[in-house]
């Protein structure tokens, strides 16, 4: 076996009822391009039959890692831990430049200090107006991501909320990597609702990052390393439930048993984990006290529909808020093209399917578009902001928190984005 073993790929029956399902077989209309192109690459490669040129690469990097193809497939194939199982193949015979400069990425993104230097001067201007205003005027994507970061929330979660009555169970939140730097509001409004749900909350501020973007950049042994320590982390809090507010990190930390197979800790993790949503959707929430008047799309973000099967708890929740009325939103659940790190490692296909996406959201009416992933928010907000759109990008716990008068929506002030 080179990377993945041979009865997993002969799983596929080579239908093509996938294809129409994949985003970038749709955009490019090519076979090594569809989720059954990729697996036929895939077994020449764990074959021996093909050699990792650049072109095969090429194919298998612009898998956006959606699993779109999973949903779709009537043969149960698991593309997604086939194709996770072929990068770091794949990543160990790139050039050494490139394996560097990837490697590099994904420590600066998963580790505390390299992050803070980065996202330290982010946090200072991001959000502003001005600084829209300017990504509208200069063709920069990063300058539009930079204005669509939340403005920075002063203060850390306390380790432990406690809810107002007797507790129903206790919940270990996992706060982030990325997302706990730059969406700090988002995790208080997810633990403050938690509690008015009866949650009892232990932030696990030791758990780093869960190693799902490391994972993206085909970094393995990273990934494993990560995710020892976030498993370690989580599992010491002895709670009911792990709950992650990031679609990405809740799908991998599913996935535990899997990437940690020698490690009982992590096997427990994967077996208690829940997205905060799907958490307060089975447990309640009170009636929410405020008014929320304003037509709301949802976007499925690709790790939550696709990896966690959880779409319908966004939509009962917000459903339950006065004033609110949910609109239908075209390809829902097509990937944004944020997909962990592809936006930062295929600009030019992440930025077809932003377009696909804000041209449905655009006909969908919405006055509020909301995903529950912190990378699809900022990859959808920096997207509305560059082309003008009056819409709001918001995570739905921001907008169920507003509702319950314990936060507020993100989006920089200028709100609509004019
Ligand atoms: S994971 Fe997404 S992009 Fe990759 S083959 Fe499947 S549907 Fe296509
Ligand atoms: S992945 Fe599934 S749906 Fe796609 S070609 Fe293979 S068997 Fe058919």
């Amino acid at each position: 076996m080179r990377f993945v073993e041979r009865e997993r790929l002969q799983s596929c029956v080579h239908c093509g009822l996938c294809l129409a399902s994949c985003p970038t077989y749709v955009e490019l209309g090519t076979e090594p391009d569809s989720p059954r192109g990729r697996i036929a690459l895939m077994r020449a490669l764990e074959d021996g039959a093909l050699e990792p040129t650049p072109d095969v690469v090429r194919h298998l990097d612009l898998c956006l890692g959606c699993r779109a193809c999973e949903t779709a497939c009537p043969s149960g194939v698991r593309y997604g831990s086939i194709i996770e199982a072929a990068r770091p193949f794949v990543e160990g015979r790139r050039p050494r430049a490139v394996r560097l400069a990837r490697r590099a990425l994904a420590v600066a993104l998963t580790s505390r200090a390299t992050r803070r230097v980065l996202v330290g001067p982010l946090r200072a201007v991001g959000g502003r107006a001005p600084l829209a205003r300017l990504a509208r005027a200069v063709p920069a994507r990063m300058l539009a991501f930079a204005a669509a970061l939340p403005r920075a929330v002063r203060g850390r979660l306390p380790r432990v909320v406690e809810p107002a009555g007797a507790a129903r169970g206790t919940a270990v939140l996992l706060t982030g990597c990325i997302a706990e730097d730059l969406f700090a509001a988002t995790n208080r409004a997810t633990a403050a609702l938690l509690a008015r749900a009866g949650v009892r909350v232990v932030v696990a501020r030791d758990a780093g990052c869960c190693g799902a973007l490391a994972l993206h950049l085909g970094q393995r042994d990273r990934a494993r390393t990560l995710a020892r320590r976030a498993a370690y982390a989580l599992a010491s809090a002895r709670a009911d439930w792990v709950v992650s507010n990031a679609a990405g990190c809740g799908a991998l930390l599913r996935e535990y048993d899997a990437l940690l197979s020698d490690d009982p800790r992590a096997r427990g993790v994967a077996e208690r984990t829940r997205d905060a949503l799907e958490l307060l959707a089975e447990l309640g929430l009170p009636d929410a006290p405020h008014a929320v008047r304003c037509a709301v799309a949802v976007h499925d973000p690709c790790h939550l529909a696709h990896g966690q099967g959880v779409r319908d708890a966004p939509r009962t929740l917000l459903a339950a808020v006065p004033g609110l009325r949910l609109v239908e939103l075209a390809e829902s659940d097509w990937c944004c093209g944020s997909a962990g790190t592809y936006n930062l490692t295929e600009p030019a296909m992440a930025e077809r399917l932003l377009a696909r996406k804000l041209d449905r959201v655009a006909a969908s009416g919405a006055d509020v578009v909301v995903a529950a992933n912190p990378g699809c928010v900022l990859q959808m907000r920096a997207g509305a902001i560059r082309r003008g759109l009056r819409v709001r990008v918001e995570h739905p716990i921001d907008v169920l928190a507003a509702a319950h008068g314990v936060g507020q929506m993100t989006s920089p002030p200028f709100g609509d984005t004019t």
